[in-house]
């Protein structure tokens, strides 16, 4: 694409033709997958100075930069590492930037295996970890202190939808010389930039939307030109990079994400609608309805939502909320989300230490997939028909 067209091209556009350059391999439109480790130097001299584009696998092959080339392009990053798991992609950054002694303050409606990982591996090496609510806002500064390094953040929350106001925190954060983090895996960098909002790492778990198909792990780490070394350091010094196939299913993902993410918003925002005030239904859980605590927070930042909502079932316990997973046919019960196909599960929000959990009944995680959202519509009325029957 000329620099010009590029400057103006919507983000669909920009990103079917990010990251790979069809001329520079032979006119093939896609790039090659290099499965490799050794890269020979034409003399001893090049070998000294290291100076030609690829020295080593590790370090780098075409078909990991086009997949970077193509989340910079879509983060807006100066550079992105892969790593082989979103939560890869969540601990790399965090072992980077952080010692012993620092202190780290972290959403509390943070993905559960980010917990996990703060408060063993992280509290092992002697750093103290704090959590604070989504709700409490701007009032992070009161808990800054001298060797406060870090800020993570997730919005909206895990499963129960938080949000709170990216660059206000991620202000206060840098005012205190804290490098912010943001878990932008539900967004996709289609519907929040979190470096536009003074962010200056953002991951994603590119196993969900980016992938798309429930046939690959991988992550991403998308950061700011000065939080760049700092990460891609740390990521070297631990020798941990993506395997050829995966990056190339993502980077292939990547290319129908825009289209894919139109029918999970639509379809999700329908189901939505239609769970809102029905019977059995105490409250519906997703940051675009009006009746969402948080829903000003994200109509301001956003620019969309995905497919991925909760419910919470009016009155009842796990009998309940089994009754409701089991009758379903076309949702499937099991982990992850961001795949074609519909989802369902009854999280577990028992480690959240601030976070008020939904007191009515039971919560539902929904992924919506790529079905018809009619059929989708009649599998969740025998769910709740299930649910009403268990009682
Ligand atoms: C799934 C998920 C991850 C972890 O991704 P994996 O590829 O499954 O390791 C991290 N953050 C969020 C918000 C997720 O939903």
């Amino acid at each position: 694409m000329s620099t010009e067209n590029k400057e103006t091209a919507g983000r669909a556009t920009r990103l079917l033709h990010a990251g790979h350059e069809p001329k520079v391999f032979h006119g093939f439109v896609n790039p090659p997958i290099v499965h490799a480790s050794t890269v020979l130097f034409p003399n001893a001299a090049a070998m000294r100075e290291r100076g030609q584009a690829y020295t080593y696998a590790l370090r780098g092959t075409p078909t990991l930069d086009a997949l970077e080339g193509a989340l910079n392009e879509l983060e807006g990053s100066a550079g992105t590492v892969l790593l082989p798991s979103g939560l890869a992609a969540v601990s790399v950054p965090l072992l980077a930037f952080l010692s012993s002694g620092d202190h780290l303050l972290v959403v509390d409606s943070v993905y559960g295996p980010t917990r996990i990982f703060c408060d063993g591996m992280l509290r092992r090496m002697g750093v103290e970890v704090e959590y604070f609510a989504a709700s409490l806002g701007t009032g992070i500064a009161a808990r800054m202190r001298p060797n406060t390094r870090a800020v993570f953040l997730e919005a909206p929350g895990s499963n129960t939808f938080e949000m709170l106001d990216v660059k206000a925190v991620a202000e206060i954060a840098h005012g205190a010389n804290a490098v912010v983090m943001m878990d932008n895996t539900w967004a996709t960098p289609l519907f929040f930039r979190p470096l536009e909002h003074e962010v200056d790492l953002s991951i994603h778990a590119l196993t969900k939307y980016p992938g798309g198909h429930s046939d690959v792990m991988l992550g991403s780490v998308s950061a700011t030109r000065e939080a760049f070394p700092r990460l891609r350091a740390a990521q070297m010094q631990m020798g941990i990079n993506a395997a050829p196939d995966d990056a190339y299913l993502v980077f292939r993902g990547l290319k129908t994400m825009p289209v894919r993410l139109a029918h999970h918003q639509a379809a999700a925002l329908d189901l939505a609608h239609w769970l809102e005030g029905r019977e059995g239904v105490a409250r519906v859980l997703h940051p675009a309805l009006p009746s969402f605590e948080g829903h000003e927070l994200w109509r301001r930042q956003f620019s969309g939502s995905s497919g991925l909502f909760s419910l919470v079932l009016d009155g009842g316990g796990r009998a309940q909320a089994e009754a409701f997973l089991d009758a379903l046919e076309l949702f499937g019960l099991g982990y992850s989300w961001g795949g074609f196909e519909s989802l369902a599960l009854q999280p577990s929000l028992s480690d959240r230490t601030l976070t008020p959990v939904p007191a009515e009944g039971p919560v539902i995680r929904l992924q919506v997939g790529l079905e018809d959202p009619e059929d989708l519509r009649r599998d969740l009325a025998r769910a709740l028909e299930a649910a009403a029957n268990a009682r």
